[in-house]
């Protein structure tokens, strides 16, 4: 390898002479800082508008905004910025100073509630998906409130939705809040036939974000993983995760600095980090935050992402967060921890003995169920990427077959109501207890499983949706997953009202519908080892989704199904759909299209030359041996030799040709016009090859001198920190 310089010290962390529950929000103009800076009635009219969502007018919006401007000022902020998350998995920001003349020849600091509300970005190079033409480039971001103002460094930063002149979403936020609206809306109403009092329903978001960390300089010596995020070839380190010392690991000292320094920052912003751990691979950790409301959630997850970047280098290393940096090792996810909760309590939680409560669990677990059963390939398509593919089906990951686990428990409760006729039939409930329904028994339900295999588990008050990417915005497995479970209640409701106008009472409507559904979904339900080829041909019988190509994956979201839910629950046109799915195609084009291109490079720049310079030593010590040894004594000597280099000869070849094949088939792909049938070709015929030459390099990173081999080795950046 090169003798690339790494840092061993660790870098001096900040010390805050605060403790964190003091410094947690320091950036952020919360609710706290609005009673501060605002007066009486605008600070009740924001309350207003963050809580029960009501339209924020402009008179109000100059006042929050000169507030705004004093809180900011106070901290030395000079500029602001919206800051949006358009569709390319990062955010997007572009700051503009306080000033303003003051018409007496000078200037002032000035902010008014217009720059607060509403920007116009020029957004012709953000990708739209031929929504917009040229000349109607513009595009608007406006203000969400529910997601809180922030500084970080001289610069406000306000959350905003980013959507083109003619109204369509152009982010990921805009679709996600509708998500959100539909899901409160049918979530509430299915919640008043238990607790008619309820009037909102929240959706809900823990994420646990995996990540590696590698040093800076062997980074900066592998131009895969400057251009791409992950090494495309390798060969696998003689130790890496088998002994499955890593895994919980004592945190090494160097990277203990800079979780606790990335901590310190992110808790000043408001996100409230409360897990860390070394994750499964050498140089793979994790962080997880307290859960939160789904929108405030996946912002702070982006932030948060920017961060992790951000501090990373200020400690000499490199924060990846693609989902599978490395072959053979585990990859990265970002599992979503999902529920929904009314102001009272989570409508997931097992509850006890209450009877009431307990036919809301039911009904919101088997009506997440139907969500999900019904919209299997689309929630698949929701976290499906280029960079996801390789990490799905892989030994860690889900496989890319969405199923749920629900544990013996709670599997139990449904197969009894499932098998059930009579509406008076007693139950053994857990304790013994017989229980009379439609009450449901008494739920014990142990959250203990830790079925790895299952992309949608049950995990005792939420679901654990396992198969995000870790790189991925969250927002998209979001959109999809609180869409269908608004669809699958807004049809149970009608389903309901039906029986009950029919004269059923309510509690035995419910059951009714209930019993059907388990029925309905119980495809989707699956507590076996996902990763075996059984599954596979069972899951297929099932009629679920079982496609692996990443494109054809995608059009899920055209199906008929996808666009009537989206459409009726206004969250997004069949346009938007279709233009979302454009980017979806171009995206996967070009990252494996940057990677065969790089792959070609370092093959040709890297690999090959040096190799051969190799052989070329090999050769002139196997002509040194021939002229001082006698001719049987040179045969036996020379024979290794010899041997390696024919070997290395006919690899070459191998990866010569093999290059040129990869420059050939991006040729032909790059002549289709479609980008659907452009991202295929992309996919059958480019990224195999990548596999099939990478094997010959990795062979020969095996045989040749280490002090020709010019990238840095698996097993150092897996293990320098
Ligand atoms: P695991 O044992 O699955 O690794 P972690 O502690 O790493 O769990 O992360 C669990 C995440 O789930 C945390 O972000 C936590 O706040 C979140 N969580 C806990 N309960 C809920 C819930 N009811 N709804 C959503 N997220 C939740
Ligand atoms: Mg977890």
């Amino acid at each position: 390898m090169v003798g690339a310089a790494f840092r061993k010290q660790p870098a001096d962390v900040p010390t805050p002479k605060e403790r964190p529950s003091e410094f947690f929000g320091k950036y952020v103009f919360n609710k706290q800082k609005m009673k501060k800076y605002l007066p009486r009635e605008a600070y009740k009219k924001m309350l207003d508008v963050i809580d029960n969502g009501t339209p924020l007018d402009r008179a109000t919006a100059d006042i929050v905004a000169d507030g705004m401007k004093k809180w900011a000022m106070s901290l030395g902020v000079t500029h602001c910025t919206h800051w949006f998350q358009p569709l390319t998995d990062t955010t997007a920001e572009k700051h503009d100073a306080f000033l303003e003349y003051d018409g007496k020849g000078g200037m002032i600091e000035d902010f008014a509630g217009k720059s607060l509300v509403q920007q116009e970005p020029d957004a012709s190079s953000f990708p739209s998906g031929g929504i917009r033409s040229t000349f109607e480039a513009r595009g608007y971001s406006a203000w969400d409130p529910t997601s809180p103002v922030f500084v970080i460094g001289d610069t406000l930063m306000i959350p905003t939705v980013f959507i083109s002149y003619t109204g369509e979403a152009l982010d990921y936020k805009t679709p996600l809040l509708k998500a959100l609206r539909a899901v409160n809306e049918a979530a509430t109403d299915v919640a008043q036939y238990f607790y008619p009092n309820v009037k909102k329903v929240i959706s809900n978001l823990g994420w646990e974000q995996e990540y590696f960390l590698i040093d800076e300089g062997l980074y900066s010596a592998r131009p895969d993983l400057l251009l791409t995020g992950r090494t495309l070839m390798g060969h696998s380190s003689a130790k890496d995760q088998q002994m499955d010392d890593h895994y919980f690991g004592s945190i090494p000292e160097r990277v203990a600095a800079f979780m606790k320094h990335l901590e310190i920052e992110a808790l000043e912003l408001g996100i409230p980090c409360k897990t860390r751990h070394n994750e499964v691979a050498p140089n793979q950790f994790e962080l997880a935050p307290i859960f939160e409301e789904t929108n405030l959630a996946v912002d702070h997850n982006m932030l948060l992402m920017s961060l992790m970047k951000r501090v990373a280098r200020k400690h000499g290393f490199r924060c990846l967060l693609h989902e599978k940096p490395f072959d053979g090792v585990n990859g990265s996810g970002k599992h979503n921890n999902w529920s929904l909760s009314t102001d009272t309590g989570i409508l997931l939680h097992a509850p006890g003995k209450d009877n009431l409560s307990n036919l809301r669990f039911v009904t919101f677990v088997v009506e997440t169920l139907m969500g999900v059963y019904r919209h299997n390939g689309l929630l698949k398509a929701s976290i499906m990427s280029a960079t996801n593919a390789h990490r799905l089906g892989g030994n860690e990951a889900p496989p890319a077959i969405v199923s749920s686990f629900l544990g013996r428990q709670l599997t139990q409760v449904l197969d009894h109501l499932e098998n059930t006729t009579d509406d008076t039939i007693a139950i053994r409930g857990k304790s013994g207890l017989r229980l009379d329904i439609p009450s449901v028994p008494e739920l014990l339900i142990d959250n203990t499983d830790r079925n790895r295999t299952s992309p949608f588990a049950f995990t005792g008050n939420r679901f654990e949706f396992r198969a995000p990417g870790s790189e991925a915005n969250c927002a998209s497995a979001m959109i999809a997953l609180n869409a269908a479970v608004a669809e699958a209640l807004v049809d149970f409701k009608k389903r309901v009202d039906a029986l009950i106008a029919q004269g059923k009472n309510k509690h035995s409507a419910i059951i009714s519908v209930l019993r059907d559904d388990i029925k309905t979904c119980k495809p989707i339900r699956f507590d076996g080892n996902g990763y075996s080829e059984e599954w596979v041909e069972e899951a297929a019988r099932r009629g679920l989704d079982v496609e692996t190509s990443c494109p054809l994956i995608f059009d899920r979201y055209l199906d008929e199904a996808s666009i009537k839910m989206f459409e009726s629950l206004h969250v997004m046109s069949r346009k938007e759909l279709e233009a979302r799915n454009e980017i979806k195609w171009e995206t996967y084009t070009k990252k494996i299209q940057i990677e065969a291109r790089i792959f070609g490079d370092l093959s040709i720049n890297h690999i090959i030359p040096q190799v051969v310079g190799y052989q070329t030593k090999l050769a002139e010590n196997v002509a040194a041996l021939k002229a001082i040894l006698p001719e049987e004594q040179f045969k036996t000597v020379a024979a290794s030799n010899l041997a390696l280099i024919s070997e290395i000869a006919e690899r070459v070849k191998t990866i010569e040709e093999g290059c040129q094949a990869l420059t050939d088939a991006r040729k032909v792909a790059n002549k289709i016009t479609s980008a659907r049938e452009m991202a295929i070709a992309y996919h059958d015929t480019v990224e195999p090859l990548m596999e099939q030459i990478r094997y010959h390099i990795d062979k020969l990173e095996a045989k040749v001198d280490d002090e020709v081999w010019t990238l840095p080795k698996y097993r150092e950046m897996l293990f320098i920190r």
